[in-house]
């Protein structure tokens, strides 16, 4: 007799006890450990036959994963990785993940999922009202900021090719600064537009230099939007949004705010100042698996008119006739790029509903004041030389005398010591060493700890 076919399905107390109990380690980390690049070699011998047809011990395979797989990747969660943007997850918000995940919510449409939709929805309430947007504004979770700018600047096109009645064919182009997140740039390739590119001033998009590119421009009418970008990613700088907001008034051109990074500012009064003109963005990005401390992955996508996004994203397929009914129903499908979609704003909301709002804003403050205490620390170092003051939580800096070969030498030491993740960044063609503060956990005795080892 062949084996049952619902063997997978049924409930096992064992295999719960087992993955619970790991979870339960992994939470408890104290500290996370950064752990190490994988060796190829070694990872495939690991894994060697592994899927074979009749499987394997549970208890083996997820010690496997223990003891050499999950070794082989960067903990994004430790307070000493510092590089690219980190991710530091509260612990509800990861217990509520696998809340999501043993639910198996499908996030798509109302119809499915009223429970969970409302509640992502009053996160995104929460967020557009620290922004200053309107109460008709709305959107969802997407899975990043990539996702997210693609999907907004898609119903840029669409709605400048409406306006102006026209097809593919036609010329169309959105002003960027030379520092826009990459994922902008991908998306202009994916979606047939020209990059309209201002130069900064300051390494700062400004208004200023946003009216005098349109009036040089012999084809003006052509640039249908602009996107400033609210923390760029290696410097964490807040372009002048109130500028591009009125020259984005002046030309009728889509305004969309990329704060994948830094648009948990919004949250900081230390900074929130540096965010205003974002209340007139017509879309805004901010990623809550960067520094809003959700786990991966999450970003939150608002639009000022939702109804333009719904009659670009809208999928057209007689079988999902059902999920578009009249009604106050919210199909987060409609929003975006995508379908089927993990409910995977609720782990923040969880989060949030579980610590309130000033832990958010005590949490994102301490990266700051990382941020302005380790400048000090570098100005104050005979041997280090600071590059910028730092606007968020991003600290660029030199060590004198050192080659680029230096900085790429001392990162790797710096990781297989376990002492930290720091990797080297561009700055106008030089390499340079670079923070990025995110983890409260980070202390300065970690900092200290670091800069000591380029002394
Ligand atoms: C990280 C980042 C992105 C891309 O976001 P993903 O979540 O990695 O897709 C886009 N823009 C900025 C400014 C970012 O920092």
């Amino acid at each position: 007799m062949s084996a049952a076919p619902d063997r997978m399905h049924r409930p096992d107390n064992d295999l719960v006890d087992l993955v619970f109990d790991y979870m339960r380690e992994r939470l408890q980390y104290d500290p996370v450990p950064l752990d190490h690049p994988g060796d190829g070699e070694h990872l495939r011998t690991q894994l060697s036959g592994l899927l074979n047809q009749d499987g394997n011990n549970p208890a083996d395979v997820l010690k496997l994963y223990d003891h050499e797989l999950s070794r082989a990747v960067i903990s994004a969660d430790s307070p000493r990785y510092l590089s690219f943007i980190p991710c530091a997850p509260t612990k509800a918000a990861l217990l509520f993940d696998m809340v999501v995940s043993c639910a198996s919510l499908q996030g798509i449409s109302w119809l499915e999922a009223a429970g969970a939709i409302a509640a992502e929805n009053q996160v995104l309430r929460l967020i557009a009202d620290r922004a200053g947007m309107p109460e008709t504004a709305g959107g969802c979770f997407v899975s990043g900021g990539s996702a997210g700018n693609l999907s907004a600047l898609v119903v840029a096109r669409d709605t400048a090719r409406r306006k102006f009645n026209v097809g593919p064919e036609a010329r169309l182009r959105i002003a960027v600064a030379d520092q826009v997140h990459s994922s902008v740039k991908n998306t202009f390739n994916i979606i047939g537009v020209e990059a309209f590119k201002v130069p900064t001033v300051n390494r700062r998009f400004t208004g200023e230099a946003l009216r005098a590119a349109l009036a040089a421009d012999p084809n003006p009418e052509t640039v249908i939007a602009v996107v400033g970008t609210a923390g760029t990613t290696n410097e964490g700088i807040v372009d002048d949004l109130a500028g591009l907001a009125e020259v984005a008034r002046e030309h009728d051109l889509w305004f969309h705010v990329d704060g994948a990074y830094g648009g948990a500012g919004l949250f900081a009064p230390s900074v929130r100042e540096r965010y205003n003109g974002i209340e007139h963005a017509d879309s805004f990005v901010v990623d809550p698996h960067k520094w809003l401390f959700a786990p991966f992955d999450c970003a939150a996508l608002i639009y000022r008119n939702p109804q333009l996004a719904r009659a670009v994203h809208t999928q057209d397929a007689s079988y999902l006739d059902v999920l578009h009914t009249e009604g106050d129903e919210w199909n987060p499908t409609d929003y975006a790029y995508h379908l089927t979609r993990r409910a995977r704003g609720l782990p923040l909301w969880f989060s949030l509903a579980v610590h309130g709002v000033q832990a958010y804003t005590d949490a994102i403050e301490a990266g700051l004041t990382l941020a302005r205490e380790t400048a000090q620390l570098i100005r104050d170092t005979e041997h280090l030389e600071l590059l910028f003051d730092p606007q968020l939580s991003a600290v660029c800096f030199k060590r004198r005398g050192w080659t680029n070969d230096d900085y790429y030498r001392w990162s790797q030491q710096l990781l297989a010591d376990q002492i930290g993740f720091v990797t080297p960044t561009g700055w106008d063609g030089e390499t340079v060493a670079r923070f990025a503060f995110l983890h409260p956990g980070t202390t300065m005795d970690m900092v200290r700890e670091i800069l000591d080892t380029m002394a």
